[in-house]
């Protein structure tokens, strides 16, 4: 039987929990299918891969081609011999590990620096144990290692014009955090072929490990079988009460005992569970919807956040709102009127976006967004990118309300949240009948993904404009909730 040999990829895993790396090995058949928003993920984190070799131009690709790993090993070595000073992708073995390594530069003395991309915008813990196993698979290769150095997004970067990778990526020296990670790389690839080698999937029970640093792919199995609302649907409960939980048995959230420590939103949770009645508090909503001047401007915002900008002016990651929906109300329980703006994908939606804003808001009246600190927030970011329009943006943010503020105070908790209050988990059980299942695009992030597809600029007019109508059926179903949300709250009220 061939030594086996571990993956870079595996091995991240095997710290993560040796159950996925043991699943990943052996059952793969319960991997289910790539979500879109992920693999968009892995489309930008190439991207910025791809990227990065711009700033150390002029290397050679170590293409695996139809020869996978072997071919990818030949071609390495191939280009070191002939003398190569730039390696992307290159792929080396050390006996029990095979890595490939983002970028290697060869430097003067003969020694190659190591050079590993990240698409997020500061180094993460994970990362270092990522470089310290290439590290230790070059070296075991009898490559001459230079410097372990770490490459990730500069968050502050702002683009103007071309995209400069000297100024998109900052570079870290690790080599001193890899170094002192070589034992533990020792002991962990030890354990893991060891975990490997057994015929059977170790006994890991679910915790924190399931998304944390990586949501990982078999939580579909290892979480199947939970009763629907669990002990690890609690809000805010940490992780060290749900096991304690588990150790006694429980798993229902209903089953959880009265004297159990939970902090007071927990506890009037658990009595709405228990009770299966709605808790309302009527002062408190009340006191909510007093807060409220009309006309009335229910807004949302859909956006997407792009990790290499898209517009002059924007950072990596930035939130840039493409889309707004607006039904206005002039006195409550008023027939709303609908006002809309799509950006149109040829160019950078905000201006047009701002344009539509402080056309259509009035000098008085409130803003009602759910979870209004998120377009808050984007108004604020507007004004700071469009000076010439701050003082206009600026005034609304002062008159922003929020219409999650009942649910998240619990003024109101009724037993299908079932620990949540998103629009979309608040709105079925506030308005039976008015639900998003069934719309071509029914959240945020398939909105996101909709925006990117019609920005690709690659599909057929009609389909673009299907796009586009599902699009605005999206946003403006988000902000007729919020009118229908409200009008059930003046009922309660
Ligand atoms: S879902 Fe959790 S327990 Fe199961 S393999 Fe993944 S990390 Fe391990």
């Amino acid at each position: 039987m061939p030594e086996r040999r571990i993956s870079k990829t595996q091995f991240m895993m095997g710290r993560q929990c040796l159950k996925r790396l043991w699943l990943n090995a052996f059952r793969k058949d319960l991997v289910p299918p790539l979500p879109k928003d992920q693999a968009r993920r892995f489309e930008e984190g190439h991207a910025v891969d791809v990227l990065a070799r711009e700033y150390f131009k002029g290397g050679k690709l170590a293409e695996a081609g139809p020869g996978g790993a072997a071919r990818a090993l030949e071609r390495t070595a191939a280009l070191m011999r002939a003398g190569a000073d730039t390696i992307y992708e290159g792929a080396f073995s050390s006996g029990t590990l095979l890595v490939r390594c983002d970028i290697l530069k060869r430097n003067a003395g003969g020694t190659w620096d190591l050079i590993e991309v990240k698409s997020s915008t500061g180094a993460k813990d994970e990362h270092f144990p990522d470089a310290a196993v290439q590290a230790y698979a070059l070296e075991g290769a009898g490559v001459r290692l230079g410097k372990v150095r770490l490459m990730h997004v500069n968050g502050s970067f702002v683009k103007k014009g071309a995209i400069d990778p000297e100024k998109f990526f900052t570079l870290l020296d690790i080599t001193g955090e890899t170094r002192e990670l070589r034992t533990e790389t020792v002991r962990d690839l030890g354990l893991f072929l060891d975990t490997l080698g057994s015929g059977r999937a170790p006994d890991i029970p679910i915790g924190r490990h399931c998304s944390e640093p990586y949501d990982c792919e078999f939580r579909g199995h290892c979480w199947a079988g939970l009763p629907e609302f669990s002990i690890y649907d609690i809000p805010r409960l940490g992780w060290e009460k749900k096991d304690a939980l588990k150790a006694m048995g429980i798993l229902r959230f209903r089953d959880v005992p009265d004297d159990f420590d939970l902090n007071p939103a927990q506890r009037l949770s658990l009595s709405v569970e228990k009770s299966g009645r709605p808790a309302v508090d009527r002062a408190a909503i009340r006191e909510f919807l007093r807060g409220l001047e009309y006309p009335l401007f229910h807004l949302d915002f859909e956006t997407i956040m792009p990790a290499i900008p898209l517009y002059d002016g924007s950072r990596p990651y930035q939130q840039v709102p493409f889309q707004a929906s607006l039904h206005v109300q002039s006195s409550p329980g008023d027939a709303p009127r609908h006002l809309e703006y799509l950006g149109d994908a040829a160019a950078d939606p905000r201006p047009g976006l701002i344009r539509f804003l402080l056309e259509n808001i009035g000098p008085r009246g409130s803003l009602l967004a759910y979870n209004s600190a998120f377009e808050t927030a984007r108004i604020k970011e507007l004004a700071g990118d469009f000076p010439g329009q701050a003082a206009g943006l600026l005034a609304l943010t002062g008159r922003m309300r929020d219409l999650m503020a009942p649910f998240r105070s619990q003024a109101y908790v009724h037993p299908e949240f079932k620990g949540r209050v998103s629009l979309k988990r608040v709105l079925p059980a506030m308005v039976p009948g008015m639900t998003y299942k069934g719309m071509p695009i029914a959240d945020g992030s398939a909105a996101q993904l909709a925006y990117l597809d019609l920005l690709s600029g690659k599909l057929p007019a009609a389909e673009a404009e299907k796009i586009r109508e599902n699009l605005k059926r999206y946003c403006g179903q988000d902000t007729l909730a919020m009118v229908k949300v409200l009008e059930r709250l003046y009922g309660l009220a």
